[in-house]
């Protein structure tokens, strides 16, 4: 016992290495989660750091002078392992997901705190005295509780909306006449039954967002009026952006066919925005990302860029200042416009109009694209969309066409097929009370 007044000064040093290192886990996660929220494939070098940084705190906190602590490893590796999964849910959730990952997706915002809790119960129970892992789960106990409390406090924020006739009718229907009970099963939060009558507490842009990929995909409700006003917001915004920075642009999918078929109007049961852009030698991706990454910082969009993919998606929620920002991924649902990148490109001899991903039916193309005839979208025209003037391909119908077959026929993409049979019903009375 001779080094005891050196010991002090080191364990405080190695605590917060292990804290530090905590953090940047952390931050890698969430910066990783942007992959599962817009529904593109995990980048392996990024998900390596996190893997690595993850490694290197929970040696940090196991490994000193004195050898291995088998407890800290054990206790560091069930923690970060519980840990990192629920603050992953509600991303992984963006796409229907299995019940224990759906369930703690719904808890994800108290969950965290609650195993934060629990780590330093356990620490205290079995009479733990590392301290590097103390500092760990002190450091992970207070990030969740101020995420917690944030969400908290944004959620008393929410706007009141009322629902309309059509937003009702679906409701009941999916809900089999009894709001409370689905309200209670779903843990739909927005939906507020006091007094007897029917209100939405909608989201807003310091709010949480309306989990709409829970409600309009899986449970086939109408998307919430707060959401429907967002996502017009959004497409003027980005309609707007896009026309200034002088890149050729075009409605897409579900934005086109609500502007075709619905004239002028989003779908029902709308989920996002889709608009296409045209790069080529001049109009080149920094161009286009510094022009939409520059607006979206001073009117108060999130902007994440995707070289590889092809794809920009802006979030309606006001983007923090970094370390916060990324915290964004944390949410689990979004208001978003994905905006995807086309080439034109020779095919034999043919050009065609080529993006990376897969939308609707777009055949194939032989660089592992899909592509369309550029005639159908060059030059581009306008066409009235939620009360402006959107630019649209040149032949909207032809487009629709190779996109999803015969568009006119109603077809409830991405909604879950049970939620959509259902919601036939209350759609084909509406339709028929409007003629
Ligand atoms: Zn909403």
């Amino acid at each position: 016992m001779t080094n005891v007044e050196a010991l002090p000064a080191l364990t405080v040093i190695a605590a917060l290495i292990a804290a530090a290192l905590y953090i940047a886990s952390y931050l890698s996660l969430l910066r990783l989660l942007r992959f599962p929220r817009n529904w593109v494939t995990t980048s392996t070098s990024e998900l390596f750091i996190t893997g690595l940084l993850v490694a290197a705190t929970v040696a940090a906190v196991s490994f000193s002078p004195q050898g291995l602590d088998f407890t800290a490893l054990a206790v560091s590796l069930g923690f970060f392992g519980v840990m990192f999964f629920t603050l992953a849910a509600p991303a992984i959730a963006f796409q229907p997901a299995s019940f224990p990952v759906e369930f703690v997706a719904k808890h994800a915002d108290h969950g965290g705190f609650l195993l934060a809790g629990l780590g330093l119960g356990v620490f205290a129970g079995m009479a733990i005295t590392n301290v590097k892992l103390l500092a760990v789960l002190m450091t992970a106990a207070v990030i969740e509780l101020t995420w917690f409390l944030h969400q908290h406090w944004a959620r008393r924020q929410r706007p009141i909306y009322t629902l309309n006739t059509h937003d009702l009718a679906v409701l009941e229907t999916q809900a089999k006449g009894n709001l409370v009970e689905f309200r209670r099963r779903h843990s739909i939060s927005e939906l507020d039954l006091a007094g007897g009558t029917v209100r939405w507490l909608g989201c807003g842009k310091r709010t949480p967002p309306c989990p709409f990929n829970l409600y309009v995909n899986r449970l086939g409700l109408n998307t919430a009026p707060c959401c429907r006003e967002h996502l017009s917001e959004l497409s003027h915004f980005v309609s707007t952006a896009l026309t200034e920075i002088g890149v050729v642009h075009w409605l897409e999918g579900g934005s086109l066919l609500g502007a075709v078929r619905e004239g002028g109007s989003l779908l029902d049961w709308e989920d996002d925005v889709d608009i296409s852009v045209l790069l080529d030698a001049d109009m080149t991706w920094n161009r286009l990302a510094s022009g939409l990454a520059k607006r979206g910082a001073t009117q108060g969009y999130y902007v994440d860029l995707f070289e590889n993919k092809g794809l920009v998606a802006i979030s309606f929620d006001a983007p923090r200042p970094w370390p916060f920002r990324w915290q964004h991924n944390r949410m689990r649902g979004e208001i978003r416009a994905d905006i995807t990148v086309y080439r034109q490109v020779i095919q034999n001899g043919i050009a065609v109009l080529e993006r990376r991903s897969h939308k609707g039916a777009m055949p194939a193309t032989e660089n592992g694209g899909y592509g369309v005839p550029p005639e159908l979208v060059l030059p581009t025209t306008t066409i009235p969309h939620i009360g402006g003037d959107f630019a649209s391909p040149n032949q909207p119908e032809a487009y629709l066409r190779i996109l999803y077959g015969d568009f006119e026929d109603v077809e409830y993409t991405y909604v879950n097929p049970a939620a959509a049979a259902t919601r036939r019903e209350a759609d084909v009375a509406h339709k028929d009370v409007k003629k």
